[in-house]
């Protein structure tokens, strides 16, 4: 048999096999959100999907998010036990949801007959920086990940958990899950991550607070950024920002519909129409305390906003593990240049709302409103901007 090394026509069969195959199996990251894998029949469910899209000829990373209602429960626990919980303490905790669903997950995937590995954080290599409860993913080393792949196994990774240098496990925020995706679809340098939740994609506003939302086919990242950054819980702001940096594929897809349905979402600007609103409804607004006054908080401070009365803080209560004195208030933002642009839009937004104070950049428009008030804003803005069936 002639050696490939000397025999160039040999080698040159041998390199095409190897590209093919690789053309054939394409690394794909699949996120799968609590309310996916909220109960065991919903767990199987999900698992049936990654054995699916293996049988397609991917190669499968699955990020998994905590079961259901896990993450909060956790937190209740905590809080049951002491009004401030230490930082550190609460990450351990915490980490603990997704290694609950991400192991039972790889059980459902060997039980349909495909081998299948789960990985912390911390073992996947997702190294943050060292700030408790709001960690930066500051570098991806997949080594455990990729040598799972190349064994032809299932990777299952445990999302919204990392590990800072000094081996301490950290969180990266709620809804966290989407960047541990979006950045291990960079590391790997994985065709496209899909993020699977209940709903079928990105919609002009939240379809079950504004019933005739549309869905979105095509929305560019820098739109999703916005509506992400404003609140809307279909994609985590953080994702959508790491998907922009390393010009990540993104699709956002529901758990229910086969894979590639839903919102694509290609590298883009915010288009000059107005494509949607989303409310960040968990706010408290801090007046009065300057930033060192809520040094203990300053990973859940979204904005600063300068009032008649001096600057104010919008505070989000999620990120809030202790108690915060201010009113209870949300945002609804309109994004879209049109909103800004045309005086007309702006003027029938603001009649509609009547917010207690609202700002305008150059492709949002961001009301202030009472928190019992969130859902109805919604709806009016909806409406006035023009995004109505
Ligand atoms: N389980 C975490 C949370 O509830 C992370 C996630 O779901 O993305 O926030
Ligand atoms: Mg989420």
């Amino acid at each position: 048999m002639a050696d490939p090394q000397s025999d160039p026509g040999s080698r040159a069969a041998v390199q095409t096999t190897a590209e093919q195959k690789t053309a054939a199996q394409t690394t794909v990251v699949q996120k799968y959100g609590g309310s996916s894998v909220a109960t065991v029949a919903k767990l199987q469910e999900v698992a049936r999907r990654v054995v699916d899209t293996v049988h397609a000829g991917h190669q499968v990373v699955v990020v998994v998010s905590a079961m259901g209602n896990t993450t909060n429960e956790l937190l209740a626990l905590a809080r049951q036990v002491s009004p401030r919980p230490g930082r550190r303490e609460l990450d351990l905790l915490v980490s603990v949801g997704e290694r609950v669903s991400m192991t039972l997950l790889a059980m459902a995937i060997e039980d349909l007959g495909v081998p299948a590995a789960s990985f912390t954080g911390s073992q996947s290599g997702i190294i943050t920086d060292e700030r408790h409860v709001s960690a930066q993913v500051i570098e991806v080393r997949p080594h455990r990940v990729r040598r799972a792949l190349d064994e032809g196994r299932v990777a299952i990774v445990a999302g919204f958990q990392g590990v800072s240098r000094h081996g301490e496990v950290t969180t990266l925020g709620r809804g966290g899950s989407d960047t541990t995706a979006v950045v291990l679809t960079a590391a790997l340098g994985a065709a496209w991550c899909e993020l699977c939740s209940d709903v079928d994609g990105v919609f002009t506003a939240d379809p079950r607070v504004v019933p005739d939302a549309q869905r979105i086919d095509v929305l560019p990242l820098d739109a999703a950024a916005a509506l992400a950054q404003a609140g809307s819980k279909v994609l985590a702001a953080d994702a959508v920002e790491q998907a922009r940096r390393w010009g990540v594929q993104l699709v956002a897809s529901a758990t229910g519909n086969a894979s590639g349905s839903g919102t694509r979402l290609p590298p883009g600007p915010v288009p000059d129409d107005v494509v949607g609103v989303a409310s960040d409804p968990l706010l408290v607004r801090v007046e009065g305390v300057g930033p060192d006054g809520l040094a203990g908080v300053d990973g859940a401070v979204r904005a600063w906003i300068p009032g008649p009365s001096g600057p104010f803080a919008l505070v989000d209560v999620r990120n809030v593990h202790g108690e915060l004195a201010g009113e209870e208030v949300a945002t609804v933002t309109v994004v879209g240049r049109a909103v800004v642009t045309d005086p007309g839009r702006t003027a029938a937004v603001l009649a509609a709302c009547r917010p207690l104070a609202w700002w305008a950049s150059g492709e949002a428009l961001t009301l202030l409103v009472r928190r019992e008030d969130a859902a109805a804003v919604q709806r009016a803005a909806h409406a006035a901007a023009g995004l109505g069936a």
